[in-house]
């Protein structure tokens, strides 16, 4: 993937509204976009989109709210079409209403820049642009390529998964205090793969503890070389919900890790609550083992539905991460911010670390500062890396200051 500065973007806007929409239209010529187009509703904006054959559009920006066709029909029409556009989604509308058109943009698998709720402001615009990456032309797109459930374990078997990290930071010093493994398929022909292409497959199949497992071999045989170097991380690595409903699963763990010879209490689960766990009994055994253990605990994706209060209630977790959802567009947002308040207190009334994914910002990062929020992670700080640069970055770092209040 290749970063691409504003003026080589070709943008549209769709918006009903004609002084809103010429808005837009000087904010992105003051940015210094190459071409604009323009459309008042989504029916325009689709013609635009299938006639315009010379000047691919890489960015569209789109209202929600529009006579003749809405933004989410567009989204649709976009997505069963054989398109490569990147989007914005502009909107006035209820944060809740927008996670669910999020949730509805990723299912049609078009890259989804952010959501900027109105009114728009230069710099908010200027950010998710530059989120805008081009593929490279002579890797083929993924986008089409759907993955079936033997290919994924055959990239499995040969060692085509490796962990990425996502540094941890501690938000009131700047510290890097431990890493998020994320999983990432180096595919021989396609190139880097993320999670959403092989994660749904190897969980509806019950096989996502292969994955579990090649990420947790590595990367705590990684995470010894970095103690080893004297860096005392702690690694967190996601776990399924439904790997947990095997009631080995715990002692399997601890066997692996302390074969490596690393202490459990480096190592933090992360666990999403899910709809479909059935044997909840055996959820709780794992659980209480994994911390009897030694291992640390935390409630992934707080505040997404699933991920319910009573969660806190059953085992003893160390730290509520609070989902991506609410610390984009904190600054402008008075109800988010109440919101992600209550939450920060709240873990700490429980005795848990908070931690906020997702900041993109400093404004991000002061406003978490001080809200007492713990620990903090997301691209201000660093996206997800190979091991090798994760042991660079860590080697030339002095940590990153808040803004002084
Ligand atoms: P997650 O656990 O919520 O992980 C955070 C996701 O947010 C990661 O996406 C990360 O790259 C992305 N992210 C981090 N900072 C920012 C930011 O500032 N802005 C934005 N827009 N995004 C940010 P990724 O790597 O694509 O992973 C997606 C999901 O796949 C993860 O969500 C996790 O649920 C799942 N996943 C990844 N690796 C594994 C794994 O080894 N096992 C299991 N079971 N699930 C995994
Ligand atoms: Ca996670
Ligand atoms: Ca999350």
């Amino acid at each position: 993937m290749e970063s691409v500065h504003a003026n080589q973007l070709n943008v549209l806007v769709i918006e009903d509204d004609d002084f809103q929409r010429q808005m837009i239209i000087r904010m992105l010529n003051s940015l210094g976009v190459a071409s604009i187009a323009d459309a008042a509703n989504g029916k325009q904006a689709l013609n635009i989109v299938c006639n315009n054959k010379s000047q691919p559009l890489d960015v569209v920006l789109c209202d929600l709210n529009m006579p003749e066709m809405d933004g989410m029909e567009f989204v649709r029409h976009l997505g069963e079409g054989q398109h490569n556009i990147s989007i914005i989604i502009i909107s006035g509308l209820d944060r809740k209403l927008l996670a669910s058109v999020e949730k509805m943009i990723h299912s049609y698998k078009i890259k989804l820049l952010g959501t900027i709720e109105k009114p728009l402001t230069i710099e908010s615009l200027e950010r998710l642009l530059s989120h805008y990456e081009r593929s490279d032309p002579a890797v083929p797109q993924v986008k089409e390529k759907i993955f079936i459930l033997d290919e994924i374990r055959q990239g499995i078997r040969d060692h085509q998964f490796e962990p990425y990290y996502q540094p941890k930071v501690e938000l009131q010093s700047g510290r890097i205090i431990g890493a998020e493994i994320l999983a990432r398929w180096v595919h021989p022909t396609y190139g880097l793969i993320d999670p959403f292409s092989f994660i749904p497959q190897l969980e509806k199949s019950g096989m996502i503890d292969e994955l579990t497992f090649t990420m947790l071999e590595q990367s705590v045989k990684q995470c010894c070389l970095f103690h080893a170097l004297g860096y005392n991380l702690t690694i967190a690595i996601n776990l399924s919900p439904a790997s947990l409903e095997d009631s080995s699963l715990a002692d399997k763990i601890t066997r692996l890790v302390r074969k490596a010879g690393l202490d459990p209490k480096y190592i933090m689960f992360e666990i999403t609550e899910s709809a479909a766990i059935s044997e909840v009994a055996h959820i709780l055994e794992n659980l209480a083992r994994l911390c009897m253990h030694g291992f640390a605990l935390s409630i992934d994706d707080y505040g997404t539905g699933y991920s319910s209060m009573q969660q806190l209630t059953h085992t003893s977790f160390s730290e509520l991460k609070i989902d991506q959802s609410f610390i984009t567009d904190l600054t402008g947002n008075a109800d988010l911010k109440v919101i992600v308040e209550s939450n920060i207190d709240m873990a700490h009334k429980l005795n848990m670390k908070s931690v906020a994914e997702g900041i993109e910002t400093q404004q991000d990062w002061d406003i978490l500062s001080k809200m007492r929020c713990d620990t903090g992670q997301g691209y201000f700080f660093a996206k997800p890396m190979d091991a090798a640069s994760f042991l660079a970055l860590l080697q030339q770092y002095i940590p990153w200051k808040s803004s002084p209040d």
